[in-house]
């Protein structure tokens, strides 16, 4: 085959023209990468929540025509200018935030939100030069969260790209470049439950049962999963919950059902929702004294978090994070070798494949709440 090199490439991409309506397959016009800037086949993608609020665009800012996409893996077809870590074959996982590697919170061992490419769910074009890799007949189509993964080929900044282990299947570790990394850092690096503890976990979509396997790793002896939909609390005792409560069958607050099954509140929160209310709650239901809650859904673009400031008087922690703290190119490539070895199972997140062409019924199971991850393969 010709080289495709600094040519542009035409291929199929699931284009969202408008909020909410179903994705068209299209032939898209793929500019090649231009400085600190990778080109890239996706193999598998998958659908994580937060690709279906932008589409939606209910309660976040609309920009479209747009490619979603951000859970995904892939290999380096070429590389831009100045690109050193990256070279064509290289096996990898693109990320909705990013590591430049130079700034101060890239330099910090307690950060990854990176100065340069942290996560803007606004921006549709690259940083670089501000324009878009993607178009249609000249017509740009933006991209989203720097990946757009929901096209055969996408373009994406060095720093949003880890090199993973060639080895690794990517039809499975693709689940790692969202959602499953980022519910199992959220307990492992940021609510860091002792031995031993309790551990609430709200929404126990994949990434909340990422949590929860990360409680579960961390050694915490009960973990209780909250979820409005009870068809959820079978399939997550496989990822170490040990009780379930759904705040629809109580009248009480589920702070107060919570506290009185564990003598005063959790050790340990992690909300995995986006819903405000949860949000609320899953701070307001740890223990006070030591108690810690972290936010990981992402919230409608009005939400307000409202509490008593006593809560955090009686000493009570707050923290919230963005993929689970990991810093993409330095740490995502030793999660994707916890999976390597066994010490991370990712066959029980996948509960649906589809080819590319029926791409809309990944959207029809999260908007159902049917299942966990569902891949999206590329090639069919
Ligand atoms: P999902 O839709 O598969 O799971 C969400 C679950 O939350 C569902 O089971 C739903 O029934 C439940 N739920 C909704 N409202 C609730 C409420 N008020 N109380 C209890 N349960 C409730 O979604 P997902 O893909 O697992 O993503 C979960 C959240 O994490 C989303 O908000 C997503 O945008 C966010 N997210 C954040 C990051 C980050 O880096 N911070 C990364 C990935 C995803
Ligand atoms: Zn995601």
């Amino acid at each position: 085959m010709a080289s495709t090199v600094g040519k542009v490439i035409k291929c199929k991409a699931a284009v969202a023209w408008e909020a909410g309506k179903p994705l068209l397959i299209e032939e898209v016009d793929v500019a090649p990468p231009q400085a600190m800037e990778v080109r890239i086949k996706i193999l598998f993608t998958s659908l994580c929540h937060t690709d279906v609020y932008f589409w939606e665009a209910k309660g976040q800012n609309p920009v479209f025509p747009r490619i979603f996409g951000h859970e995904a893996g892939g290999i380096v077809e070429s590389v831009g200018e100045g690109v050193t870590e990256l070279a064509p074959g290289d096996h990898v996982l693109p990320v909705f935030t990013g590591e430049c590697k130079e700034c101060a919170h890239c330099k910090s061992a307690e950060s990854n939100m990176c100065d340069l490419l942290r996560i803007n769910t606004d921006r549709g074009v690259m940083i670089g030069d501000g324009q878009s890799r993607f178009s249609i007949n000249g017509k740009p189509i933006f991209h989203f969260v720097g990946t757009s993964t929901f096209s055969e080929y996408t373009v994406i900044h060095e720093g949003c790209v880890a090199k993973i282990n060639p080895a690794a299947p990517l039809d499975k570790v693709c689940v790692l470049s969202c959602g499953i990394s980022t519910g199992l850092g959220a307990t492992i690096n940021v609510a860091k439950p002792p031995k031993g503890s309790t551990v609430a976990i709200f929404g126990l979509g994949a990434v909340g049962l990422a949590a929860a396997e990360g409680a579960r790793l961390a050694g915490a002896s009960r973990i209780i999963g909250v979820d409005l939909n009870s068809d959820r609390f079978e399939a997550a005792r496989k990822f170490g919950c040990t009780e379930f409560v759904n705040p629809k069958e109580h009248t009480k607050p589920v702070q107060q059902v919570l506290a009185e099954m564990t003598n005063g509140g959790v050790d340990r929160s992690v909300e995995c929702t986006g819903n405000i209310n949860a949000m609320i709650q899953a701070f307001e239901c740890v223990h006070d004294g030591w108690g810690v809650a972290v936010l990981v859904g992402v919230p409608h673009k009005d939400a307000e978090f409202k509490t008593h400031p006593m809560n955090f008087l009686n000493e009570r922690t707050l923290r919230g994070t963005f993929f689970g703290n990991y810093k993409p190119r330095t740490d995502l490539p030793s999660v994707v070798e916890k999976y390597m070895s066994g010490e991370l199972e990712l066959d029980k997140f996948i509960t649906h494949s589809v080819p590319f062409s029926e791409i809309n019924t990944a959207f029809d199971l999260m908007l159902k709440g049917e299942g966990l991850r569902c891949i999206i393969r590329m090639d069919e």
